[in-house]
């Protein structure tokens, strides 16, 4: 998997997905990450904070991965 499909958008754009880490949480039980980014504003889950590993993650849907019908390159 490419990881630069995960912050990269289709015109080559960096997506600035990283939100700083919330202390104040919630965390996701299985990666740990702070998955309600509140310190930067958010108030809804964004499924793009998990670990690319951890298995709620899901790409940015501004992404190359987040594309519909996107196939990743090996
Ligand atoms: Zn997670």
């Amino acid at each position: 998997m490419a990881n630069s499909d995960h912050y990269t958008d289709p015109t080559g754009h960096h997506i600035n997905i990283g939100a700083m880490q919330d202390a104040l949480g919630p965390n996701c039980a299985e990666c740990g990450r702070t998955i309600i980014p509140r310190a930067s504003g958010g108030t809804v889950a964004e499924p793009w904070q998990h670990a690319m590993d951890c298995s709620s993650y899901r790409p940015h849907p501004d992404s190359i991965a987040g594309q519909p019908g996107y196939v990743p390159s090996t």
